[in-house]
């Protein structure tokens, strides 16, 4: 009867379904959504409390089920049921509140969608299988700190309420889960800086999060699409793209913090931690352990210096496959690494004001991730 495709483990202990809802705090004039309603075990509960309750569920039959199980009765005409994925929808329907026994398949999309909500829920209680509950409360160093981590505790604090045994469902998931509140930062309270730049940035950071900083900005697919959105950046504000050279002082100082990180860049076993591996939408990956593509600036600066010497002769059509604006953009990047004394660190090791601060300091320099 149930679809395990759809991540249909529905709720069979009453106690469960009162705690998420009474963890959200309802007022009489809230508006709620509650993702994956199931049969409506949850459901009722919210109609009881809150003003309304916009349902959104993927199959058609549960549709049917929570709608019958109200039909009739005055909570009918506060729900409101949406059929489709949540995920594909353009946006969560504006809210006070958000609930779910999320079906596992959609955990990190749905947090994802939720924190780059402009305004988002003033609270969500959610329930998620233990391994992800951790993710969202790790912290710098631990194993299961990654991209998720420091989004949430960036734009949200985020709580354990409690633990919830498989037996309290049917059919029994094969794991465990845990429940959580997560309280987003609204109005002022909110960072004011775009949730798709943030995300870009800890995206190339985290995508080798064993590495130092300055490793994970070194393939050439990273600097490309730094280079893309600098011109992108210029362009739309109007700003003479900057061909200047980088500052031989600074340029020597990089230098020198590069040589020594080439023989520091190695992955270091923290004790008790287990490497896992995730990737940009935190699942699993095997480590790349391919070292190539690790900036060797010395090599840089010849670049450099080349494309200038070309440049500055126009009668010699430049032989060099690299523009000066990549070679300027990859000299912004090591500049702002190690202005912000993070190149040598690893992200696995940084909090969200170390984040913060590179951002801005791209920022300043003209250098976007979205
Ligand atoms: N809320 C019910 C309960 O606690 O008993 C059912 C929870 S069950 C874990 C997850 C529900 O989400 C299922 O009804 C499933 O059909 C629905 N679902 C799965 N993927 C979905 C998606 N992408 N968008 C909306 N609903 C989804």
């Amino acid at each position: 009867k149930f679809d395990k495709d759809f991540g249909q483990h529905i709720l069979k202990n009453p106690g469960i379904s009162d705690a998420i809802v009474e963890k959200a705090y309802l007022k009489p004039t809230d508006v709620v959504v509650e993702v994956g309603p199931g049969t409506g075990n949850i459901t009722v509960r919210a109609l009881e409390k809150a003003k309304k309750v916009i349902a959104i569920e993927l199959d058609p039959r549960m549709g049917a089920e929570v709608t019958k199980r109200v039909q009739g009765t005055p909570l009918a005409r506060k729900l409101e049921v949406i059929l489709g994925d949540v995920i594909k929808m353009p946006e969560i329907p504006p809210c006070d509140a958000l609930i779910s026994n999320t079906p596992y398949q959609i955990s990190s999309p749905l947090i994802f969608k939720m924190l780059s909500m402009p305004n988002p829920p003033r609270v969500a209680v959610l329930m998620f299988q233990r391994e992800f509950a951790k993710r969202l409360v790790a912290q710098p160093g631990d194993a299961l700190y990654s991209r998720l981590s420091v989004n949430v505790n960036f734009w949200a604090s985020c709580r354990h309420i409690m633990k919830v045994g498989k037996q309290n469902f049917k059919p029994p998931p094969k794991v465990e889960s845990d429940v959580v509140r997560i309280e987003p930062l609204i109005g002022s309270a909110r960072p004011n800086i775009a949730f798709e730049e943030f995300d870009g940035l800890l995206r190339i950071v985290f995508n080798r999060k064993n590495k130092t900083l300055r490793a994970a900005f070194a393939p050439k697919e990273v600097l490309a699409m730094c280079e893309r959105n600098y011109k992108v950046y210029c362009s739309l504000n109007n700003i003479p793209i900057d061909e200047s050279i980088p500052d031989p002082t600074t340029a020597a100082d990089v230098d020198m913090e590069q040589q020594a990180d080439t023989e520091m860049d190695v992955d270091v076993d923290v004790e008790g931690e287990e490497w896992t591996g995730l990737d940009n939408n935190d699942n699993p990956i095997e480590e790349d352990d391919d070292e190539e593509e690790d900036e060797d600036m010395p090599a840089f600066f010849k670049e450099l210096n080349s494309a200038t010497d070309q440049s500055k002769d126009n009668k010699t059509p430049s032989r060099n496959p690299k523009s000066k604006v990549a070679l300027v953009v990859r000299a912004k990047v090591a500049k702002v690494l190690a202005a912000a004394g993070l190149a040598d660190k690893r992200a696995r090791q940084c909090d969200q004001n170390d984040f913060l601060k590179l951002l801005l300091a791209f920022h300043d320099e003209g250098i976007h991730f979205s």
